[in-house]
């Protein structure tokens, strides 16, 4: 028997980031908002004395349990995709903050040239320059539309940081000031100045000092305490969607939580969504929240899941390429490069947005009329801190057990650095997502089944950055460099990034795109899918700044809906930006 709940404005699925950016909007602007999350409800005082690398780093213990709900992966639409049960390439949130709760912290904007990539590439290069079967388009708004809501969302979270010299225009300064630098940082700043580079400390959402944000929470100054990638900051000094847009819905009176509240479907009738259906995950018991709009809020993987689960939109199909939701689903080219120096560095201390950042190879900020892919990535030295377990980093051949590993990893605390990019993961039609037609999760219902691989685009990317990097590890005075240039088939085993992007993309053309520019479905009015599953391609950067501020748009999105009656925010065009 499904118990029926009063009504709401608005509801939520998950409570993360973008979550928690539509509750404080609309709560504040005076709706009833519902945030329905699976996980627990978790507070930054949780978090005191918890710096245990085993149960955070190693068992993972803030992540989403994958022996409830995975995803399936397979590499090609021939093989038979496995169901991945132990961590790996990313890292998928659960709880009240989400993944925000466990965030580096890194907070980029993109680029001007990503929200345009196929007209500014063919008006560049020309079309013969874009893949057949790399599906890139335009996401239907521009960098300066997108503007004041990077914004909003940097002031929410006081994101300390230094201008890019490549950056679109910024209507104001960053809220904080840049992190501390370290001698690590200083060196790789000067010796990319020395080849010509433009180096500047990276955008960070750990705190350079104390910040109020316009709402008036306030995040406390970063300790560099090191146990901040995976762990929850127990100095309440790394933003995070608990120390201010939860808080700030809560305040209001508006916003009711439910938390291990797992959403399975969205009940909708010709055209228009009614509301949700959940389980209580303590009681087994099933709900309906009903609501004027419902808005998806449950990640990437999850935003998807539950379109085609309810079946909302057309399913892409790989085939014929038509259909949209699970259309365009990309990852990220990332990876580090090791150098050994003479000298000691002092990396003990640090955080996990701690870093120097070239962006002179990411986007279109270098000239690919010779080269054999497109966009790029930026490079960095990042000083994220090392802790006990994890940190063993020896030279090559270097045996990986016995008294030489022993003495090596002792000898190389302190000498080794590693300078990392993040390449950018351009759209292939063959890269999908859609149910799994055997695998279900613990309530019943069909696994997401994840289908990519890497293509020459990416290995020709991942070699090019490869070079670039090595070149900065010798300017930096390294010796037994070694950057992997190779790029085999996408693994979910070695961790790469959580920065998985797609499915249910942004554009102005509804045969295109799944959503407009307020992330509202074309083809049902109330239903809002928020997040990096807008991304129509994934830029050479973190992808949360681009989320905060899609959220910031959507909400405004939804109150417009709510104050006006209803209807579609935008006119959808036939547009030529589009394969
Ligand atoms: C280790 C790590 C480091 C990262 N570092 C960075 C970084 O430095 N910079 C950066 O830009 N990004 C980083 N990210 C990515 C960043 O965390 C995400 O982009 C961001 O959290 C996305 O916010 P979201 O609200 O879309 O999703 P999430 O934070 O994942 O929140 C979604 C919420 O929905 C809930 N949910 C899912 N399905 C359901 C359901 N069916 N019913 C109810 N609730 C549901 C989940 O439990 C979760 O709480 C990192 C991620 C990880 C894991
Ligand atoms: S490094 Fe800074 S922001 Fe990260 S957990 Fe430690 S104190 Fe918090």
């Amino acid at each position: 028997m499904v118990q029926r709940l009063e009504k709401a404005d608005v509801v939520t699925v998950g409570v993360g980031w973008t979550g928690g950016i539509i509750a404080a909007e609309l709560t504040k602007a005076g709706y009833k908002v519902v945030g329905l999350e699976r996980g627990a409800e978790q507070k930054t005082e949780d978090f005191l004395q918890t710096k245990d690398e085993l149960r955070f780093d190693s068992r993972y213990d803030l992540l989403q349990n994958l022996s409830n709900e995975t995803i399936t992966f397979r590499n090609t639409s021939d093989m038979t995709a496995l169901p991945m049960r132990e961590y790996g390439a990313f890292h998928l949130g659960t709880g009240l903050g989400g993944a925000g709760v466990h965030w580096s912290g890194v907070t980029w904007r993109f680029l001007p040239y990503d929200f345009e990539i196929r007209s500014q590439t063919i008006e560049k290069y020309g079309e013969e320059k874009i893949d057949t079967d790399m599906s890139l388009q335009d996401w239907g708004i521009t960098y300066e539309e997108l503007e004041p809501y990077y914004d909003r969302f940097e002031k929410t979270a006081g994101i300390s940081g230094e201008e890019n010299p490549y950056g679109g225009f910024r209507s104001d300064d960053y809220p904080t000031p840049p992190m501390k630098t370290t001698p690590a940082l200083r060196l790789f700043k000067n010796a990319t100045e020395e080849m010509g580079y433009q180096p500047f400390m990276a955008p960070s959402a750990n705190l350079s000092e104390q910040y109020t944000n316009p709402d008036g929470k306030t995040i406390y100054q970063c300790q560099f305490c090191s146990f901040c990638s995976r762990y929850g900051c127990d100095f309440g000094a790394k933003s995070d969607p608990i120390n201010t847009v939860i808080p700030t819905a809560q305040e209001t009176g508006n916003f009711e939580l439910h938390t291990y509240a797992n959403v399975t479907e969205i009940i909708h009738e010709d055209g228009v969504a009614t509301g949700v259906r959940f389980v209580d995950l303590t009681t087994g018991m099933e709900y309906e929240q009903p609501a004027d709009v419902v808005v998806l809020t449950s990640f990437v993987l999850n935003n998807v899941r539950l379109l085609l689960q309810s079946e909302l939109g057309q399913p892409y199909d790989p085939e014929s390429q038509t259909g949209i939701i699970g259309k365009n689903y990309c990852y990220q080219v990332e990876f580090d490069g090791q150098g050994f120096f003479e000298e000691k560095y002092n990396m003990h201390m640090g955080a996990g947005a701690l870093g120097m950042a070239i962006d002179d190879f990411n986007g279109d900020n270098f000239d690919h009329s010779e080269l054999d892919f497109l966009h790029g990535g930026w490079i960095s030295l990042r000083q994220n801190g090392r802790t006990p377990i994890s940190s063993n980093a020896v030279p090559a051949g270097t045996p990986s057990f016995g008294r030489e590993f022993k003495e090596q990893s002792i000898y190389n605390f302190y000498r080794m650095l590693s300078v990392g990019t993040q390449g950018a993961s351009l759209p292939n039609v063959n890269n999908y997502l859609d149910l799994d037609p055997t695998y279900t999760d613990e309530l019943g219902n069909p696994l997401l089944r994840m289908t990519f691989d890497f293509h020459e685009q990416d290995r020709n990317l991942r070699a090019f950055l490869a070079e670039r990097m090595e070149e900065i590890l010798t300017q930096m005075g390294a010796s037994d460099i070694s950057v992997d240039k190779e790029l085999g088939s996408f693994d979910v085993e070695p961790y790469q990034s959580t920065h998985n992007t797609g499915g249910v993309i942004m554009g102005d053309d509804p045969e295109t795109s799944a959503v407009n520019n307020y992330l509202q479905m074309w083809d049902h009015d109330n239903v809002f899918v928020v997040g990096a599953s807008a991304f129509a391609h994934n830029s050479g950067y973190n992808p949360t700044g681009t989320v905060g501020a899609l959220a910031y748009r959507a909400a405004e999105g939804i109150e417009n809906y709510l104050s006006n009656g209803g209807g579609q925010l935008v006119q959808g065009e036939k547009s030529k930006k589009h394969v």
